[in-house]
C-alpha cells in the first residue's frame, strides 16, 4: 500500500486565526511547526497501519512550509510534478488530504478560498463548483486513484463528503468566523483515528470521476485578473462575461489544466 498525503496549511490544528498565514510574522514559525508535527504523525500512522511507501506534499502557498526534519525519514517528500509522475506510473493506492479547508464562498470554513483568496472567486468543472479537494481528487481520479480522507476544519470535511459521500474525514477544529478557528482538545487523536480508519478501508472508497470532455469554469474577482490569464492562452480559452473564463478539454490529464 503506497499512500499519498497531500497537505495544505489552513486546516492544520492549532492554526487558529489569519495571522498564522503571514510568512513575516511570529506566528507562522508555529504553524510550520504545527504542520510538521501533523505530517509526522499522519505519516507513522500510515506506516503502522501497513503502508509500503508514504509521500507527501508541502501544498501550501508553493511549499516551504515543512519542516523536514520534523517528519518521518521515511517519507519521501514530492513537489506537484512528482505527484503526478507517480499518479500517472500507478505508484499510489490512495491519497489523504491534511489540512484541508473549504471552498471559497463557505460560511463557517476557516480560510474558506479556492486556490486563490485574492484572485480566484468561483471554480467549476462542468457547472460544479470546486473545492481544492475535489480538484485534487479530479486528478486522482483519473488515474483511478482514490482520495480517502479529508482531514481539516469542520466545514471542509462537511463538504468533501459532497463531492465523496464516502470519504473519511477527520475534523480537528471548527471556524466560528472565517478568520477565527477553535481547535478540538482530542485534535492528534482524530488525526491518527481518521488515516486508521481510511487504511483499513482504502479499497472501499469511492474514485471521484467526472464525464468527459469537461468544461472549466474560472470566475475571478475583478476583470483585470481574466485578462492577465487571457493575454497567456489565447484561442484556448473563452471568456463568456467581464470576470470568467472557460476552457474546455477533451480528458483531464494534469493538475495544471484545471487551473488554466
Ligand atoms: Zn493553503
Amino acid at each position: 500500500m503506497n499512500v499519498f498525503f497531500l497537505t495544505d496549511l489552513e486546516g492544520i490544528g492549532g492554526i487558529t486565526d489569519i495571522d498564522f498565514m503571514d510568512r513575516r510574522g511570529e506566528k507562522y514559525a508555529q504553524a510550520r511547526i504545527l504542520l510538521s508535527q501533523s505530517i509526522d504523525l499522519a505519516v507513522r500512522t500510515a506506516f503502522d497501519s501497513g503502508a509500503d511507501s508514504v509521500y507527501y506534499l508541502d501544498g501550501h502557498g508553493g511549499g516551504g512550509n515543512v519542516i523536514e526534519d520534523m517528519v518521518d525519514p521515511r517519507a519521501q517528500k514530492c513537489n506537484i510534478t512528482e505527484w503526478q509522475q507517480l499518479l500517472r506510473e500507478g505508484m499510489i493506492d490512495c491519497q489523504i488530504e491534511l489540512g484541508s479547508h473549504a471552498r471559497a464562498g463557505t460560511v463557517g470554513g476557516f480560510l474558506d478560498h479556492t486556490i486563490s483568496s485574492r484572485e480566484w472567486f468561483c471554480h467549476k468543472v462542468n457547472g460544479r463548483e470546486m473545492s481544492e479537494l475535489s480538484m485534487h481528487a479530479l486528478i486522482c481520479g483519473a488515474y483511478g486513484v482514490p482520495v480517502v480522507a479529508c482531514i481539516g476544519d469542520d466545514a471542509a470535511c462537511r463538504q468533501a463528503k459532497e463531492y465523496i459521500p464516502d470519504i473519511y474525514v477527520g475534523a480537528v477544529k471548527f471556524a466560528e468566523q472565517r478568520n477565527y478557528a477553535t481547535t478540538y482538545g482530542n485534535s492528534d487523536e482524530i488525526v491518527r483515528k481518521t488515516v486508521v480508519e481510511a487504511l483499513a478501508n482504502y479499497k472501499s472508497v469511492s474514485i471521484y470521476q467526472i464525464d468527459e470532455p469537461i468544461t472549466v469554469e474560472l470566475t475571478f474577482y475583478r476583470t483585470d485578473f481574466c485578462e492577465k490569464v487571457l493575454s497567456r492562452y489565447g484561442s484556448d480559452v473563452t471568456r463568456t462575461s467581464a470576470r470568467t473564463l472557460q476552457r474546455k478539454l477533451k480528458k483531464i490529464t494534469k493538475y495544471e489544466d484545471l487551473k488554466f
